[in-house]
């Protein structure tokens, strides 16, 4: 399936908590989870609040709410699954460290982005070097040591510029110098590490059954 193309705030109110997929906006009274929390759709209002949801539904739920956060399609999504499958430990947490290790989600935690989509888009077009060289391949799985970096001349772009000056706090398992706009990964994330509010066993079960 097609990467989602349409208004992102929809999503967010779908879920019904904020997803923070604009950016800056986000964080103003213009957010629409701040403005509209009810469900998008034509009769979201008067049909009132959200009905009780199935087993099925608040896993479903669950896993919609995981993959529209990254910005990802069904199908890279399960391959992420499938991978965190086959590692050793707990597949749910191995699911989200390789979310959060993926390089657009790396380069949005290091500020270079207002957001993941900001990221990605940073990747894609070739703004952003992994040791030196050139990566743009969103999904690249970075590794604990390695070196992320802005381009020299990409540092001036005023996306990046006013992205690091968004008040942020910078996780412990990353590194960075705002002067030469490097970044590294100091060690591989753990769950724990990760401030995601959500319940990656209900996705386990979702795929296992
Ligand atoms: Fe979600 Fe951000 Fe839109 Fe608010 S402004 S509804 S957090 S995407």
């Amino acid at each position: 399936m097609a990467r989602y193309t349409g208004p992102v705030c929809r999503l967010c109110r779908r879920e019904a908590e904020k997803l923070f997929l604009k950016g800056q906006r986000c964080f103003t009274e213009k957010c629409a989870i701040e403005r509209r929390n009810y469900p998008p759709g034509q009769h979201g209002l008067t049909r009132g609040r959200r009905r009780r949801q199935s087993d099925y539904g608040l896993r479903l739920r669950e896993k919609q709410k995981v993959k529209r956060i990254y910005g990802l399609t069904e199908r890279q999504f399960r391959n992420l699954f499938d991978r965190a499958l086959q590692m050793p430990g707990v597949t749910g947490e191995n699911l989200i460290v390789a979310l959060e290790s993926r390089l657009d989600s790396v380069v949005y935690r290091l500020g270079f982005a207002s957001s993941r989509k900001a990221a990605r888009q940073l990747v894609r077009h070739r703004h952003v070097l992994v040791g030196g060289r050139t990566v743009d391949i969103p999904s690249y799985l970075v590794r604990a040591g390695e070196e992320i970096r802005l381009k020299e001349t990409s540092r001036q772009m005023p996306l990046v510029r006013e992205s690091l000056e968004m008040p942020r706090e910078l996780s412990d398992w990353l590194a960075l110098d705002k002067e030469t706009m490097t970044g590294r990964m100091l060690r591989r994330p753990t769950r724990a590490d990760v401030p995601l509010a959500v319940q990656e066993q209900l996705i386990v079960e979702l795929y296992s059954r």
